[in-house]
């Protein structure tokens, strides 16, 4: 019996900690669709559709999306026939209310995390590829003051998440400074400690 490809997992931690670049490489490698939150939100905001013009003002002060609208943004791509074996969530869920939400999402399918990936990087550290990507790529929401903003957020609402699901015991750290490479195995390493498979065509 072949066994079946599932990889349900988060990647974690503050902005400016590689995890949007990271997501990708550990979605491809184990064969599930990196979903991120924050490109999803820019996309529609950039294609002008209703749902852009209702986060436009948020995203720019670096604020939260509301939880109703962003589980649902959340809820609607996971029912996807590309996520039914499994993703990668970057950047959701980012608060205690949405690990509810996402809890009840997946107890409704009958499916649950494998793994939570908690990339961790020094303050400096995230501050400074902050800084660099603001003059690099110029998004809106890359000033000081806001990057100052959505790191107070992190801090204050994000990281009592890990809290709750190292409870349940699938958070792996990694180290998350160094080359892309070195800490694209770190992770992919963990996952496997797990018993989570690669993909064949990664
Ligand atoms: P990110 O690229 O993940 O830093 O997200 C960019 C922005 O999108 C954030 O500063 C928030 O305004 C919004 N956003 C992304 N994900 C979420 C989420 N899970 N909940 C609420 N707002 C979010």
């Amino acid at each position: 019996m072949t066994a079946v490809q599932s990889a349900r997992l988060l990647i974690v931690g503050p902005q400016g900690s590689g995890k949007g670049t990271q997501g990708i490489r550990i979605a491809d490698a184990f064969g599930v669709p990196a979903i991120s939150t924050g490109d999803m939100f820019r996309a529609a905001v950039a294609s002008g559709s209703d749902l852009g013009t209702q986060v436009t003002a948020i995203i720019q002060a670096g604020d939260l999306v509301p939880d109703e609208l962003t589980s649902a943004v959340v809820a609607d791509r996971l029912s996807q026939p590309d996520a039914a074996s499994g993703f990668l969530l970057d950047g959701y869920p980012r608060n205690l209310g949405q690990v509810a939400d996402l809890d009840a999402f997946l107890t409704g399918r009958g499916e649950e995390l494998d793994a939570v990936i908690e990339l961790v990087v020094p303050r400096e550290e995230s501050i400074e590829r902050l800084t660099q990507r603001a003059a690099e790529q110029g998004r809106a929401d890359d000033t000081e003051q806001v990057i100052a903003n959505r790191l107070a957020i992190y801090e204050r609402e994000t990281a009592p998440i890990l809290d709750v699901y190292r409870g349940r015991g699938i958070v792996d750290e990694i180290d998350g400074v160094g080359t892309l490479d070195e800490i694209t195995d770190r992770v992919i390493a963990a996952l496997e400690r797990r018993g989570l498979m690669r993909s064949a065509a990664a």
